[in-house]
């Protein structure tokens, strides 16, 4: 039996298709054929924050075990999916097919990392089919071989999540979509937490639904095949489904975050977790956006919370110079109007600056609050008439309204990538050993 590793990325655009149901047709074709899936269909979000991201950024890859004589078979089959699939007449869509068989390389798994976490070239990509065993084919620019070696190296042998998506029918697609809202919020009853962002708490606008043109009726988040499937059956839809498939994603983990020790290694779109401590209080500019300035021994950068109703937003309104904060997101290079920003996806308060109010004494004698008679001149009590110079101003700490705690922006604005807060303390690691029975129909 061979091995065999299919990665494949960019074949839609914002008018049309998604390049998840190109996988969702391959699997039942490739099963059809004879090859045996391995693993679930691999859904990798790559860094959202490059300049030229497709919409969703998320790349493929298929997983399979078959005859040595299928090979031919099952490369051809794939590549006349994505040719007839792709939404080739749109400029800036540029679909690539990379496979590989046995083995994955080292370099092809440190690529991977690089593409969720930084900026890679094409050129880069095409350096890796020469320096692998790997075939690739490119239509257009070819700019998904960067995404198809991205979703082969990245096995997400580490933290994981998992996602059924439901596919319309070709007669429905670019209407709005029928799904009977209230078999969504029993739905979210009934498997949140093992769900998850299923419907946004604070507007309970329903987040499983896209709006697009695109073949996707709904796809719901969960920690666990079983979970995901379990919802797609209580959830009901009033239009045909032609198929559905469950993934293996990269969904709610923070993947694309690296961590950084100082803020000097801050790079333009190369999203970050970095502390640093409060250096200038926050500013509400046009649009209730709220920007601060954190800083550390090596330099100093602008934070953004970009969205007018939202938590972050709150908790970034009520920090003051010296709170010691980590922020997490993706990095804006600067412009004429603005520096260096930091968009905010989510921000730990790791300690508050003591903020201290001072207070006029109590008078000695009667006990009410004394009144300064000016700057070093001394108090004065204007009940008992009570007067003294070497009485001084009693600090007292201010209570903040802030918990040292990770805060996450709200459901409804986090990002593929966004590790939402019912997701903490359930990471997970390793490869399934087993699938569960039926995960795709047809
Ligand atoms: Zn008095």
């Amino acid at each position: 039996m061979t091995r065999m590793y299919i990665g494949f990325d960019d074949t839609d655009s914002p008018r049309m298709g998604c390049t998840t149901y190109v996988a969702a047709i391959l699997v039942e074709k490739l099963q059809r054929l004879g090859a045996l899936f391995t693993d679930y269909p691999n859904l990798v979000r790559l860094n959202p924050n490059v300049p030229w991201k497709t919409r969703g950024n998320g790349a493929l890859c298929l997983r399979v075990k078959c005859n040595e004589k299928l090979v031919e078979e099952i490369k051809d089959t794939v590549i006349k999916e994505v040719e007839e699939n792709a939404d080739l007449g749109y400029d800036g869509t540029d679909p690539g097919v990379v496979f590989l068989v046995n083995h994955i390389p080292k370099q092809v798994r440190a690529f991977a990392k690089r593409t969720i976490q930084g900026v890679v070239k094409l050129k880069e990509a095409l350096k890796l089919v020469d320096n692998s065993e790997a075939e690739a084919v490119g239509f257009k620019k070819g700019r998904g071989i960067i995404g198809g070696f991205a979703a082969i190296g990245e096995n997400l042998e580490e933290d994981h999540t998992y996602e059924i998506i439901a596919y319309r029918t070709p007669e429905n697609r670019g209407r709005p979509r029928r799904i009977e809202q209230s078999s969504i919020v029993e739905m979210d009853e009934r498997t949140s937490p093992l769900t998850f962002n299923n419907i946004d708490p604070g507007t309970s606008r329903v987040l499983i639904t896209p709006r697009g043109p695109d073949p996707i009726l709904y796809g719901i988040r969960g920690e666990n095949p079983c979970a995901v499937r379990r919802a797609h059956q209580i959830v009901h839809s009033e239009e045909p489904v032609e198929r559905w498939v469950i993934f293996r994603t990269n969904h709610g983990t923070d993947a694309h975050l690296r961590s950084v020790g100082s803020i000097s290694e801050v790079d333009p779109f190369n999203p970050v977790a970095v502390q640093g401590l409060v250096a200038r209080g926050p500013k509400v500019i046009t649009g209730g956006h709220v920007i601060f300035t954190i800083r550390d021994k090596t330099g100093k950068i602008d934070c953004a919370a970009y969205e007018p109703t939202g938590t972050l937003q709150a908790v970034a309104r009520k920090l003051v110079g010296g709170d010691l904060v980590e922020v997490y997101g993706g990095v804006r290079p600067p412009s004429s109007e603005y520096p260096i920003t930091i968009n905010l996806e989510k921000m730990r308060i790791l300690k508050l600056a003591p903020t201290v109010v001072l207070h006029n004494p109590m008078c000695p004698r009667c006990g009410r609050r004394m009144k300064s008679m000016g700057l070093k001149k001394g108090f004065r009590c204007e009940k008992c008439g009570f007067r003294s110079s070497r009485l001084e101003k009693v600090a007292v700490e201010h209570k903040r309204n802030l918990d040292p705690k990770i805060y996450v922006t709200s459901p409804k604005s986090q990002r593929h990538l966004t590790k939402p807060l019912c997701r903490y303390g359930k990471e997970k690691s390793g490869v399934p050993k087993k699938m569960i029975g039926d995960w795709h129909f047809p």
